[in-house]
C-alpha cells in the first residue's frame, strides 16, 4: 500500500536516499487505478489523473472519455511544485549536499499522490476542452502584451 511506502518521507530529519525515492515510484506506479467518471471502468493512472486539466483532459482507454481534475488541484499543484523546486535548490546550496535536488523529483511523486487520491476526476465535453484552451490562448495573448508594454517602459 502506498500509504506505508508514503510514511517514509514522514520522518522528521530523515536524509534521503536512492532506495527511498525508487520504494516512491514504485508506490506510484503500483497504486490503484482511479474509475473513469464515463464508464466507471479503473482505468486512470495516478499519474494520467495528475496529468488531466481542463486543457489537456485524460482520456479514457476504455470508452474515450475526457475527464480532469478540477482547477484547485493544479493551483495547488503550482504552489506546490513552484515550493519544492525552489526548496530543494535552497536546500542544496545551504548544505552542499545535491543529493537534496532529488527531493523535487520526489515531491512531484508524492504530490502526484495526493492529487490523484484528494480531488474527484470529472467528465468534460469536447466543446468545454475547445474553450478552455481558447481562454488560455487569450490570458498568454494578454499575458505577452503586459510584458512587452512593461519591456518598452523600462
Ligand atoms: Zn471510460
Amino acid at each position: 500500500m502506498w500509504f506505508t511506502n508514503a510514511a517514509l518521507f514522514a520522518r522528521p530529519g530523515a536524509c534521503i536516499s536512492p532506495f527511498e525515492v525508487i520504494e516512491a515510484t514504485h508506490a506510484v506506479v503500483n497504486a490503484p487505478m482511479h474509475a473513469c467518471p464515463h464508464c466507471s471502468e479503473p482505468s486512470f493512472s495516478p499519474l494520467r489523473k495528475f496529468r488531466s486539466s481542463g486543457t489537456f483532459p485524460g482520456r479514457c482507454p476504455a470508452c474515450g472519455g475526457l475527464a480532469f481534475v478540477s482547477g484547485w488541484g493544479h493551483a495547488l499543484s503550482s504552489v506546490v511544485l513552484e515550493t519544492s523546486f525552489w526548496g530543494a535548490l535552497f536546500v542544496a546550496l545551504l548544505f552542499r549536499r545535491w543529493v537534496a535536488l532529488a527531493l523535487f523529483p520526489l515531491a512531484l511523486l508524492v504530490w502526484s499522490l495526493v492529487v490523484s487520491s484528494t480531488f474527484p476526476l470529472r467528465p468534460i465535453e469536447r466543446e468545454a476542452v475547445s474553450a478552455a484552451r481558447f481562454s488560455a490562448v487569450g490570458h498568454v495573448f494578454i499575458a505577452a502584451v503586459v510584458l512587452a508594454a512593461v519591456l518598452l517602459l523600462v
